[in-house]
């Protein structure tokens, strides 16, 4: 065995270095990238993440987190090849209703912790469709949103404290369970959405809100998905505010077509999911009437209990889940844009699909401008699909937006993340980079760009897997 597997052992006790077959499980994320590495670690305690990142100091090997490997940008692929860390024993909760705050481990589900709220009637509304397995840490490092963040916010407004092992194994331990603060430098605010490149989050302080006591829930059905579109700008420039406004389009409501409750399986070019909530039932509802009124539509149905309600969000949540089960690469865009460009946004790449002859199942948090056309290819198909996803990227900044609202840079998205922020911005990250990790251990290959943005970035994808020639499908991410 080698020194470095010996000397991790000694860490972390050798039942918690995985080597072997055992390491295929750290070799990829949710994506169809995957590398290689030496050896994954699995640490139980932040002295224990400081002694494992200091050894990588010391003997120059690059370290990778891992949180539930949900990641859709190849973000804990380990392509520095090196070592990945995984926070799966970074389980503690504890929900603190007095000040409502709750600290969690960064190993901690994200759904586990909303429910663990709800026992209190506190909520964690951040609510990523993968909630049921992503980790509270992996949704700190990528910023991640979901549903309900365009009424409640997303991962980094509610984060008010972080334990941060940095790139020499010191531990830092910022903010504190504190609503507002004002005194000096948001150091915290960088690692949310760093991806693991500038420090590896063992525990999370954050807010919780009061649970809303009631929800109401319709799809409204349209014959177009520019229509579809168009209402949801109609909806947010009334002076309504919905706890959500989804857009799913004809392609991705095929796919999710079982799993929704009888009544709502709908057949149009694009449906809209809107919900309110709030504490007077009767006002929630009213609020509801009022905006199915005003997103006209075809035809519309109100969820008639807690039930169909429910039906409808597991099918919603499901969409991404049936995607990885399909045995295709799947390239999901996460590009969001000004409400005002929503419609011409919607057109664009819808356009984009039908001259191509590529379907593109969406899914969208409309309100928030942040659409999810999904690509699905096989591997002969990349050179096909490549310039296809990079127009939709540069349409996006063109029109005021960013090519990841949610899902991070990763590996996948990092070329052209020089086409959004520009290269003055980039090279201020570097400095940073370099401040918190000189040696680039951390996560090395994400974030920064190494290519041209071109029209051949997934052809170039350096850690391409063998997911089809192989048969394995990643349908184990599901829930
Ligand atoms: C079916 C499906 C649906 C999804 N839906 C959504 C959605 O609605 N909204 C959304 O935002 N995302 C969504 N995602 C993407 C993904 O779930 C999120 O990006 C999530 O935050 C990743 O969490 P994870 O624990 O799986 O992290 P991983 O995938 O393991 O890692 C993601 C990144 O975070 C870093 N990281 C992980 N843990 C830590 C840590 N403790 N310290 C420092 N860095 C760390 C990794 O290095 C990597 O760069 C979806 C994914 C799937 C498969």
């Amino acid at each position: 065995m080698s020194d470095l597997l010996e000397r991790l052992q000694a860490i972390v006790g050798p039942d918690h270095v995985v080597s072997g077959e055992a390491l295929e499980e750290y070799t990829h994320d949710a994506t169809f990238l995957e590398s290689p590495l030496e050896a994954a670690v699995l640490p139980g305690s932040t002295e224990e993440v400081a002694a494992v990142v200091k050894l990588c100091a010391e003997t120059g090997t690059s370290l990778t987190t891992r949180g539930a490997g949900s990641g859709l940008v190849g973000g804990p692929v380990p392509l520095g090849r090196g070592i990945v860390l995984g926070m799966e024993r970074f389980r503690h909760l504890e929900i603190d209703a007095a000040n409502l705050m709750a600290v969690a481990g960064a190993g901690v589900v994200t759904g586990d912790l909303d429910a663990a709220a709800a026992e209190h009637g506190l909520m964690y509304p951040p609510d990523p469709a993968s909630l049921a397995i992503s980790t509270i840490g992996g949704n700190v490092a990528c910023n991640s949103g979901g549903p309900h963040c365009l009424k409640y916010g997303l991962t980094a407004d509610y984060v008010v404290g972080l334990t941060v092992v940095l790139a020499d194994g010191s531990v830092l331990n910022l903010g504190g369970k504190l609503r507002k603060r004002s005194s000096g430098y948001r150091l915290m605010a960088l690692f949310v959405g760093s991806e693991g490149t500038l420090g590896i989050v063992t525990e999370v302080i954050v807010k919780l809100i009061p649970r809303p006591r009631h929800q109401a829930t319709a799809m409204v059905g349209y014959d177009t998905i520019e229509a579809a579109a168009e209402a949801v700008r109609t909806v947010l420039q009334s002076g309504h505010f919905p706890a959500a406004l989804e857009l799913i389009n004809r392609e991705a409501l095929e796919l999710i077509r079982d799993h929704l409750p009888a009544g709502f399986k709908s057949g149009h070019e694009a449906v809209l999911l809107i919900e309110q909530d709030g504490n007077d039932q009767e006002q929630v509802l009213l609020q509801l009437a009022e905006m199915v009124e005003l997103m006209g539509g075809v035809d519309n149905r109100v969820a008639q209990s807690g039930a169909e309600r429910d039906g409808i969000w597991r099918a919603r949540r499901q969409f991404g889940h049936i995607l990885m089960a399909l045995r295709k690469n799947v390239f999901s865009e996460d590009i969001a844009v000004p409400i005002s460009k929503i419609p011409e946004m919607v057109h664009r790449f819808h356009e984009l699909g039908l001259k191509n002859g590529v379907s593109l199942p969406t899914v969208a948090h409309a309100g928030d401008g942040n659409l999810h056309p999904a690509f699905l290819f096989d591997d002969d198909q990349r050179h096909l699909i490549s310039p296809l996803a990079a127009q939709i990227f540069r349409d996006a900044v063109e029109l005021g937006g960013t090519i990841s609202a949610e899902h991070g840079l990763g590996a996948l998205k990092r070329d052209f993340a020089i086409l959004e922020h520009g290269s003055e911005a980039i090279g201020w990250w570097r400095r940073l980079k370099d401040v918190f990790d000189p040696q680039g251990l951390l996560n090395p290959h994400k974030v920064f760009p190494e290519q041209p943005a071109d029209d051949h970035f997934l052809d170039r994808q350096p850690g391409w897997g063998k997911k089809l020639a192989s048969g394995r499908d990643r349908s184990e991410v599901s829930a």
